[in-house]
């Protein structure tokens, strides 16, 4: 039987993503809702045939401990809130996964990690790219040096946001701007091609373009990401243009290039011996299908919350960077979780 998945957070992204992949998944279902707007509870529970008893509010969230029919909760709320309700479904002994970024600091992420490992279930970060097979083909060409060592790369991922979700540029709720929301799929892209973590970063904020809009956010950020072996990734992320979505590795004998690279489809992959020729796939019905086979089969997930820790320790210091002008170790880092 299918394991049940409850949604936390009625969003853009649970209402156009995850509810219909979980239409498609085959190891786990949509069993549940955590929303604070009764009217989507109604539409929801209509839409998708859901037992009044599997929809909860914020405020009866924590009764979910007694429902068997939710084995996932899947965390969808703004980044602020993320630690919080990680926390309160480890306490209710569910396994959890958690959307990207993690949380707004490191410390957070510790405190989820620890609240998971407490409770003694499995716990993700919504990485949907890793089970992409575009991003999976870059990992392989660049971790394996097939077009040989990797000299530098390129990541780009930005969009003219028009605030349409007004927590983005709130300081409390998103952690930050861009780098935080976009800007992540970068670092994990650029990590995973290399196969490797930085040892140093550096990085400057673009201009505030929209002072009021930007008050509490960055507008973008331009970032270098230096690597033990002298190869340096040139990353860009902004809230205030469209950027092209892409990443790329430049080698010593050739290149590979994924654009659009971060999307939910229409992914282009091409290298210097020519077009990737792959397929694009339901991302995030693979990512949680994959979730549930970890679950099922009690083995670890590729995407863990140590790796959620790992990336915003990573942001963390392109901040600082940013912030003092300065290059900025990252050495320290590694020790979090080296897997790519
Ligand atoms: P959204 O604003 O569309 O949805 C957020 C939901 O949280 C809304 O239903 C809102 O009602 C609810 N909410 C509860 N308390 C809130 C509060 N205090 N303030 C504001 N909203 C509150 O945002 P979204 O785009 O769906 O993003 C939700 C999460 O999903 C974020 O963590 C985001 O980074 C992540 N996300 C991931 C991807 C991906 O590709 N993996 C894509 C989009 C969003």
């Amino acid at each position: 039987k299918p394991l049940g998945v409850a949604l936390v957070g009625l969003g853009k992204y649970s209402t156009g993503q995850l509810a219909p992949a979980l239409q498609q998944t085959k190891l786990c279902k949509l069993a549940g809702i955590v929303t604070g707007t009764p009217a989507k509870a109604t539409q929801w529970r209509q839409q998708y045939q859901l037992p009044e008893k599997n929809i909860y509010s914020y405020q009866t969230f924590d009764r979910i401990v007694d429902n068997p029919d939710i084995d996932i909760v899947y965390i969808v709320l703004p980044v602020g809130l993320h630690a919080e309700y990680v926390e309160r479904a480890a306490r209710a002994g569910k396994h959890v996964i958690c959307e990207k970024p993690m949380a707004p600091t490191a410390d957070e992420c510790r405190r989820m990690i620890a609240a998971m490992q407490k409770a003694g279930k499995k716990f993700s970060i919504g990485y949907r790219l890793h089970f992409e097979p575009h991003h999976q083909e870059m990992m392989r060409l660049g971790q394996q040096q097939v077009l040989g060592p990797i000299k530098s790369l390129v990541a780009d991922n930005g969009f003219r946001f028009n605030n349409d979700t007004p927590w983005r540029v709130d300081k409390e709720l998103a952690g930050g701007g861009p780098l935080m929301d976009m800007g992540i799929y970068c670092v994990q892209g650029v990590v995973y091609t290399k196969g490797q973590l930085p040892v140093s970063v550096t990085a400057s904020f673009a201009p505030k373009t929209d002072p009021v809009l930007f008050k509490e956010v960055e507008a973008g950020v331009n970032w270098q990401m230096q690597f033990a072996d002298g190869a340096v990734a040139e990353c860009r992320t902004s809230y205030a243009e469209n950027l092209n979505s892409r990443l790329r590795a430049n080698t010593a004998q050739g290149f590979m290039e994924l654009q659009p690279a971060f999307g939910y489809g229409g992914i282009q992959g091409r290298t210097s011996k020519g077009a990737m020729n792959l397929s694009n796939v339901p991302q995030q019905a693979r990512q949680m299908d994959d979730f549930a086979a970890c679950i099922l089969q009690n083995k670890p997930t590729r995407v863990p919350g140590e790796m959620g820790l790992r990336d915003v320790q990573l942001l963390e210091a392109i901040y600082r960077a940013a912030e003092t002008g300065r290059k900025v170790s990252t050495k320290e880092v590694v020790a979090v979780l080296d897997k790519v």
